[in-house]
């Protein structure tokens, strides 16, 4: 069941309400979000897709310094999505916190640059919007299934030793 938490983040946002995947994704600052929540987490997930390698270590140098700052659970960028898990305790996260980590992660993509409108399969630009494994993003209609160009290649999750 989707949190209240959540569904005020939808509303008061104007965004959608995913019942099957018990998610909300919408638009916040040209950015494309999906959030949806953890056993003790909350996570934010966004098509990175077009970021250049030096952005994307930027953006991933940035939540690593910031993690207790911003009390993230986890990390992490594969298939061109980076997804951010923020911490949860007891006590359930605001809406007002929940549209905070929104206004982070945007900002931080923004200030690098990266495209908002990427689609996530081959990073050109697409103006076709829609769900790709569950997630809000940009898409042809051609690449559904086509390979993915990878940008987001070789970043594992945080705090996890490489075997
Ligand atoms: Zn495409």
């Amino acid at each position: 069941m989707i949190s209240t938490h959540l569904m005020k983040l939808a509303e008061q946002n104007g965004w959608k309400v995913n019942t099957k995947e018990e998610s909300v994704f919408g638009v916040y600052n040209d950015y494309l979000f999906t959030v949806l929540e953890g056993n003790r987490f909350k996570a934010f997930i966004t098509p990175v897709a077009g970021i250049s390698p030096a952005a994307l270590e930027t953006v991933m140098d940035y939540l690593e310094k910031q993690r207790k700052l911003l009390r993230l659970h986890s990390f992490e960028a594969h298939d061109n999505f980076l997804c951010v898990r923020m911490e949860e305790g007891m006590v359930k996260l605001s809406a007002d916190k929940l549209e905070y980590m929104l206004g982070q992660i945007s900002g931080l993509l923004s200030l690098q640059e990266v495209p908002a409108d990427a689609c996530v399969v081959c990073g050109q630009p697409a103006a076709r919007r829609g769900l790709y494994v569950g997630l809000f993003c940009n898409l042809h209609t051609e690449c559904e299934n086509a390979d993915m160009v990878e940008f987001t290649p070789g970043t594992e999750p945080a705090g996890e030793t490489e075997t």
